[in-house]
């Protein structure tokens, strides 16, 4: 059994203030592999009080120094980059592609962008005799889940980095072993005293505290909607800004002029991609009435085609669900759609056979889905397809854009400009055309109960910024 009993505060690996043991399952073997500890308020005062001490000099950091030591982490984390997918695989259950590719990579491209980012951006200029300066916010806040961990955590630490900002991070309880190897990481790269600190535990507890601090000056929360919205209103007392990357119901549009079975064949293994627990996976797909017989055909064979099975074995493309929370949940919405009549295309309710141990679940599509059904509105996180018919354009922008939600879209066409025209009518923080998602460079975020604010690239910088304007300059 591995050991993680330490927090890491004010550069050292400190025991917690009130000791507490949390065992983490592999959700492979449901069998736990390691221990953490959780933390509590005084573990958090005593965070921030570390990150704000450092935050006087590191602030006034130059481009140049940032820089380097951003250069020296990423250095450090390309070393590291097989433990970060190990441990990827263990506390999530992603196959070895996932974890040791997309998974732990994107910790690389959050950095090189982080770099790219503070190189590039202004953040002093003149205007009309007054000078505007971007300066960092101050100490953060920063709570993340367990879907993507490294992605989470590398896209709020590098910018946060950049930006001269210290930080107090809370990753998901339920996989926080690659958290682990991300503060080794950033200790061993030389990351000053006080900068980063980690501590681990509940939202509840942990989260709830850190949000209501008054020494946090910023939470950057990515989680459930209802986890962002606790974040938000236990900040609200303090006044912090408060950044939140939350929960998706992603329409996919498949446009009357494209190829139905190339585009639904694509848009099934994109929804089933990392078990389905993805925010922006494309889970509702829309199809044009009359095209409903051959897209239903495409669906059943691709989610045929999905294999799953345990997270070393080759050709697996998908593994298990993170928990059997999760799992009971995905089951229960399944359940639910079978009961409102939808028609069961692939899958279904049980686990797949030879499965019995492990969280795994059956590649699922439903057809004739309408918008009343719980499983056209209800972000199911796990590797779950609707399939909804529409009559016109119209209809289909309609059907896209009813939704609480508004992270991602997806638009598939035979004409890029048919498919730009519709794009622009969605109100979600991306639209992809014929799948070509974004990379670390590009905004990310969400409309209505997606989220507030942008991650990634110079947006990402800026959610770390505070803007001050000093006049006089000409007086
Ligand atoms: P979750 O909201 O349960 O937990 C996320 C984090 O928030 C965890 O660290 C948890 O401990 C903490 N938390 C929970 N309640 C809290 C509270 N009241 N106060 C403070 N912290 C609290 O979400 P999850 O199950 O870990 O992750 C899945 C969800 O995350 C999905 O809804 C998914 O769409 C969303 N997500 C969004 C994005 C995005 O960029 N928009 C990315 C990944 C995941």
């Amino acid at each position: 059994m591995k050991q993680y009993p330490n927090f890491y505060i004010d550069g050292q690996w400190v025991a917690p203030k009130n000791p507490e043991v949390l065992s983490i399952l592999n959700p492979a073997t449901e069998k736990p592999f390691a221990e953490i500890s959780v933390g509590s308020a005084a573990d958090v005062d005593a965070a921030v009080s570390a990150a704000r001490k450092a935050f006087r000099g590191y602030s006034n950091w130059s481009i140049r120094e940032r820089t380097e030591l951003l250069e020296s982490v990423l250095n450090q984390y390309e070393k590291r980059l097989s433990d970060v997918g190990d441990a990827i695989q263990e506390e999530m259950g992603a196959p070895t592609y996932l974890a040791q590719g997309a998974q732990s990579v994107t910790g690389i491209n959050h950095l090189k962008s982080a770099i790219k980012s503070l190189n590039s951006f202004e953040f002093e200029r003149e205007m009309d005799g007054k000078l505007i300066c971007h300066e960092a916010i101050g100490v953060c806040g920063m709570i993340t889940p367990w879907n993507w961990p490294i992605n989470q955590i590398a896209s709020k630490v590098s910018p946060a980095l950049a930006a001269g900002c210290t930080m107090v991070l809370k990753p998901s309880e339920i996989a926080p072993i690659s958290a682990l190897v991300f503060t080794e990481i950033l200790d061993e790269a030389g990351v000053p005293a006080g900068v980063f600190n980690l501590v681990n535990g509940y939202g509840l507890t942990v989260g709830e505290a850190m949000s209501a601090h008054p020494g946090i000056d910023m939470m950057s929360f990515t989680g459930s909607t209802v986890g962002g919205i606790a974040v938000a209103k236990a900040s609200a007392d303090s006044v912090k800004r408060v950044g939140q990357e939350l929960g998706g119901k992603s329409a996919n549009i498949i446009l009357d002029d494209s190829d139905i079975s190339a585009a639904v064949d694509r848009g099934v293994h994109f929804v089933m991609n990392n078990s389905g627990q993805s925010c922006n996976a494309p889970t509702r797909m829309l199809i044009p009435n009359s095209k409903m017989d051959v897209a239903i055909d495409a669906a059943k064979k691709a989610a045929a085609a999905v294999t799953v099975g345990e997270p070393q074995s080759e050709n697996v493309e998908i593994g298990p669900v993170i928990s059997q929370t999760q799992f009971d949940k995905i089951q229960t919405l399944i359940q639910s759609g079978m009961e409102d009549k939808a028609e069961l295309v692939a899958g279904g309710v049980g686990k797949p056979d030879g499965l019995d141990t492990g969280y795994y679940v059956k590649p699922t599509v439903f057809a004739h889905v309408t918008g009343d059904m719980k499983i056209a509105k209800e972000e199911i996180f796990g590797p779950v397809l609707v399939l909804m018919g529409y009559e016109d354009e119209e209809d289909a922008i309609r059907i896209a854009n009813d939704s609480v939600y508004g992270l991602a879209a997806y638009v598939h066409s035979g004409s890029v400009e048919n498919a730009t025209r519709v794009a622009k009518q969605l109100r979600a923080g991306q639209v992809h055309i014929n799948y070509k998602t974004g990379d670390t460079d590009t905004p990310f975020g969400g409309y209505k109960q997606s989220g507030n604010g942008r991650e990634k690239g110079i947006w990402g910088l800026q959610e770390f910024l505070e803007v001050k304007a000093i006049t006089g300059l000409n007086a």
